[in-house]
């Protein structure tokens, strides 16, 4: 599996911030303890394919730092940042319509990102930006969006919404941040979980999800990659255990479709092994 990863995501952090460089790089150093992996480094995505998603002038307050967000620290240089994790998914979007999968491990994560709006530790959105070039690129291509983090991926279901190319489906604890999700409407797909779920109850909820993906009949499947639905994961309450990422790995590839992977959250020690389970799955083949 090809995997998108860049040393110099690690370079930023904010004090005490949940969202930190570690995360990245226990997931690297898991992943590497294999030899399934192969590490390739991304290229910063351009401002046109920012412009595919987000408004010309959030864009622009993002490059010079005038924004206030008390959630989404306001660092030195965080569109040079940004923009390289944009990068990072639109590899592996093309990495994975031509040879199948690939993840793309970067940061800062995207969902919460609206087309004007930063939230959540998200500033450009990473998933919708990728999807949105290859609908760009290719007029033909159909694709499903899978959100399993356990926040509501709020800004890639803003983005998508009413767009007949697109679905998006997301599965996330209710309540918590940031709200919304709570019913489906219309291309959206909203699963919403009490707190305390375990696989007892993620997995029905997974099955229909993959069923409407599957009927949907896509060209590609994006994954918003969350590892915080992970029963000790300090910001959430869901109970998945490491091996049920195994058994969501399973079920995606069940859906025979080019896949990429996108790193949203996920915040625990573990985030490394709840990765290497989940993708374990395409080594089998
Ligand atoms: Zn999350």
């Amino acid at each position: 599996v090809k995997v998108i990863y860049s040393e110099k995501l690690l370079e930023y952090h904010s004090p005490r911030h949940p969202e930190s460089p570690d995360r990245i790089k226990l997931i690297y150093q898991t992943l590497n303890q294999t030899d399934q992996f192969q590490f390739i480094k991304p290229t910063p995505a351009t401002k046109k394919d920012l412009l595919l998603v987000h408004t010309s002038d959030y864009v622009n307050t993002i490059k010079q730092n005038a924004f206030l967000k008390s959630d989404t620290p306001n660092i030195p240089n965080i569109y040079e940042f940004a923009r390289l994790s944009v990068g990072s998914a639109i590899k592996a979007a093309q990495f994975a319509l031509k040879e199948g999968v690939a993840f793309s491990l970067a940061r800062p994560p995207g969902h919460h990102a609206g087309r004007n709006s930063a939230g959540g530790f998200c500033y450009f959105n990473n998933i919708a930006v990728a999807t949105s070039r290859l609908l760009y690129t290719n007029r033909s291509i159909r694709a499903a969006i899978l959100d399993i983090d356990v926040h509501h991926g709020n800004g890639t279901q803003e983005i998508f919404f009413g767009n007949n190319k697109v679905i998006f489906c997301s599965l996330h604890q209710s309540p918590l941040y940031p709200g919304t999700g709570l019913k489906s409407v219309n291309n959206c797909y909203n699963f919403p979980l009490p707190p305390n779920t375990s696989w007892r109850q993620y997995q029905p909820a997974l099955t229909k999800a993959a069923k409407i993906i599957s009927c949907f009949k896509p060209n590609i499947l994006g994954v918003s990659l969350g590892l915080d639905a992970y029963k000790n994961d300090p910001l959430a309450n869901f109970m998945l255990e490491l091996n049920d990422y195994a058994k969501i790995g399973k079920v995606i590839k069940k859906l025979k479709l080019p896949t990429f992977f996108v790193l949203e959250g996920g915040y625990s020690k573990n985030v490394g092994k709840c990765a290497l389970q989940l993708l374990t799955n395409y080594e089998k083949t």
